[in-house]
């Protein structure tokens, strides 16, 4: 990012321009200089960016400026009953609702208007506000589909597409929504595709929604925000309760997100803090959205010290400036460590995620040093040291595939003809015999996978690309 880069550079409008000074921001971040001017110029985007770089005012400033009708843009007709000009889809309530927050705090001193829709809370009242129609629609896929079928929602007016946490939404399983969605949307509009990683799934996705879109990206794929110190804790699996309690105490950690693999695993852990006197909140998908937003403001508020989530509320919290990030258990996924340590070190603050790793983890521990291509620094707990070692790890190479058996010859001949090429060879020699069975069952079992007979769903995930 180039120092003398300000928000006065863009063509903002003033009222955007004092907005961003009232939430101190001093520079547009590294993702923020490259989007802005591109989505006012009404290109399509296809952005790398991971969460905490910025991005959410990287698209919601240039698209207020778009829609703010201030002298700069051209005056637009007024937004009709039951219509959005920009659609902004999420993969989770929590996502949907931070980017509402964003968009209320960018456009304070705009008249737009926008709404945030998700499921698990009562469809009425988004019902009833989307009556008048509203500038901007942030919306999870599902809800939106069903106030779609209910006619609450039409798109004849719809200019801009902001797909987010794209990956995320692909995890989830929104394919088929969102297919749905762009179905149904003008197939005259900009788009903007953010995604924390880019892999073949996403690359294709977006050839079905972006026309000829600049591809940005402000960190390397894979890799985790610099400013995170990052160290793992290896312990027994029975003793990461007690530990975890001794580590914040011991640190006077104030303000903790934790994350657990399972809901019942986030309940339990929550019972024994407060057991411990620490004052801890769940916040997982078995809560309803009510319990969950109360769990997010008392944490945000520092009324709660310590909140415990699975994986699906990860990528929506923004807390700022949270200091401390701790796996109890690692992902599944090791995309998931990512993700989960990106919620402290956001926006160039500094943050410190630890890992507590029993000896069943070692193959998830190896997966992730993998992917963030090195290894993370082991600090022992006296008292807390395992009695089942997690092995020193290397970072993972891909195993040698086991050289295949070599073909049986098939004629007296050429066995002639081979061994009296190599001459006296001291190699021995496969007999062709016992091979042949094993040749014929294997080319059987490739048929039968690939013909998939039995209808059931391939492995991989499929979309039918957009008609352009
Ligand atoms: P995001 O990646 O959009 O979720 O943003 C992460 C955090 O960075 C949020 O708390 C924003 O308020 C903050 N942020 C966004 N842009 C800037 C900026 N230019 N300077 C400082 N903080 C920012």
């Amino acid at each position: 990012m180039k120092s003398d880069l300000t928000f006065q550079t863009f063509d903002l409008s003033p009222e955007i321009l004092q907005a961003v000074k009232d939430k101190g921001y001093k520079q547009p971040s590294p993702i923020q200089a490259q989007a802005i001017p591109l989505v006012l110029q009404g290109k399509d985007l296809m952005a790398a960016a991971q969460t905490g770089t910025g991005k959410t005012a990287g698209f919601v400033l240039p698209i207020l400026e778009k829609l703010s009708n201030t002298g700069k843009t051209p005056r637009r007709e007024p937004v009709q009953p039951n219509q959005a000009r920009v659609l902004i889809l999420a993969p989770t309530r929590e996502l949907a609702a931070q980017i509402g927050d964003s968009i209320n705090d960018y456009g304070k001193n705009l008249s737009l208007r926008s709404c945030v829709v998700y499921g698990g809370v009562k469809i009425n009242p988004q019902m009833m506000t989307l009556r008048r129609g509203v500038d901007i629609l942030v919306a999870t896929p599902g809800r939106l589909l069903d106030l779609y079928r209910q006619n609450a929602i039409k798109f004849q007016q719809c200019e801009i597409l902001v797909l987010d946490e794209a990956d995320r939404m692909l995890d989830l399983g929104f394919v088929d929504e969102i297919q749905q969605i762009l179905d149904v949307l003008p197939s005259r509009r900009q788009n903007l595709m953010f995604s924390a990683t880019f892999s073949d799934d996403i690359r294709k996705l977006a050839r079905g929604i972006l026309d000829q879109p600049v591809e940005i990206s402000v960190s390397p794929r894979n890799t985790t925000a610099v400013t995170i110190k990052q160290w793992i804790c290896p312990v027994d699996k029975k003793k990461k309760p007690a530990l975890l309690a001794a580590l914040i105490k011991d640190n006077h950690w104030q303000q903790v997100l934790v994350f657990c693999k399972t809901k019942k695993g986030a309940d339990k852990l929550t019972r024994y803090l407060d057991g411990e006197g620490i004052k801890a909140a769940a916040i997982h998908g078995d809560k309803s959205q009510s319990v969950r937003s109360r769990a997010l403001a008392d944490f945000k508020q520092q009324k709660v010290q310590i909140l415990i989530a699975t994986d699906l509320a990860a990528r929506g919290l923004d807390i700022e400036q949270l200091p401390q990030v701790v796996n109890f258990d690692l992902p599944t996924v090791a995309e998931n460590y990512i993700h989960r340590i990106g919620r402290t070190g956001r926006a160039g603050m500094s943050g410190e995620a630890v890992s507590l790793v029993c000896a069943d983890e070692f193959d998830l521990l190896t997966d992730i040093e993998h992917l963030i291509k090195s290894l993370l620094k082991r600090k022992l707990i006296d008292g807390f040291e395992p009695s089942h070692d997690v092995p020193e790890s290397r970072l993972w190479r891909k195993p040698k595939k086991p050289k295949k058996p070599k073909k049986p010859k098939q004629t007296k001949s050429s066995q002639e003809l081979s061994s009296s090429t190599q001459g006296a060879s001291t190699k021995k020699k496969t007999t062709p015999k016992k091979a042949q069975p094993k040749k014929k069952y294997r080319a059987k079992s490739v048929s039968t996978s690939v013909s998939n007979s039995d209808g059931s769903r391939p492995p991989k995930r499929k979309f039918k690309q957009k008609k352009r």
